[in-house]
């Protein structure tokens, strides 16, 4: 069964539901780049500092900082049990210093799952999204509610709106995505890594698409 997986997809695509439910069966480590950065700019931490204006406003963060705090997950990752990618890499100079990462140690990805969607789908899915700021978990409060309103069933904190699923930095991250990341399908085929999953699918039943694309 392939257990290195990246999650590619606009924002809202539900990429990050979907790396929960396979950490949840397969047990696999599950990291959200854009997670990760929100809690270094929580920190303050120098990463932080220069995340942050770049966060707010829907674009890319530096390269220098993003490989920084992926390097730094990935190092302590075991990569036998494998992981389920949410975020990164998001643009091709990005794969390519991943690859190399993965190559060092000779576990290279397997896997990529594209998630297609189209833009109002997508608003009404980000209109409703809530996160846990403690560890990350994205709800629904329609699709994927938590068992407890506004609460993460896994550690009981309120879940928050995040401040960039707002309308105008919003569209400047589908931009972002459009430009920057979207190249990354053609990558992940030539590669012969690539499925595609339709999001208007069920929750349930693209569960059942990415597992079957696992092998
Ligand atoms: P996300 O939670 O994946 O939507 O990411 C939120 C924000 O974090 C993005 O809009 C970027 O500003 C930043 N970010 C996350 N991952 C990356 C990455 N791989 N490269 C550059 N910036 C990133």
């Amino acid at each position: 069964m392939k257990r290195r997986i990246i999650l590619l997809g606009p924002p809202g695509s539900g990429k990050g539901t979907l790396g929960a439910q396979l950490k949840e069966k397969l047990a696999v480590g599950h990291v959200c780049s854009g997670h990760l950065l929100r809690q270094e700019v929580e920190k303050n931490s120098l990463f932080g500092k220069t995340a942050q204006p770049y966060i707010a406003r829907g674009e890319l963060v530096p390269d220098e900082t993003v490989f920084a705090v992926m390097g730094n997950w990935l190092q302590h990752a075991n990569l036998e049990v494998g992981f389920a990618l949410d975020g990164f890499p998001r643009t091709v100079d990005q794969a390519k210093v991943l690859d190399g990462w993965l190559a060092e140690r000779a576990r290279p990805v397997e896997l990529a799952l594209l998630f297609t969607a189209d833009l109002e789908e997508t608003l009404e899915r980000l209109a409703g999204r809530r996160s846990c700021p403690q560890c990350g978990r994205v709800y629904h409060v329609k699709r994927v509610p938590p068992r407890v309103a506004g609460r993460c069933d896994d550690c009981q904190t309120e879940l928050v709106q995040r401040s960039d699923d707002r309308d105008s930095v919003l569209r400047q991250r589908f931009e972002v995505y459009r430009t920057k990341t979207a190249p990354l399908q053609d990558y992940y085929t030539g590669q012969g890594k690539l499925v595609v999953l339709d999001t208007s699918m069920e929750p349930e039943r693209r569960f059942a698409a990415a597992w079957a694309a696992l092998g």
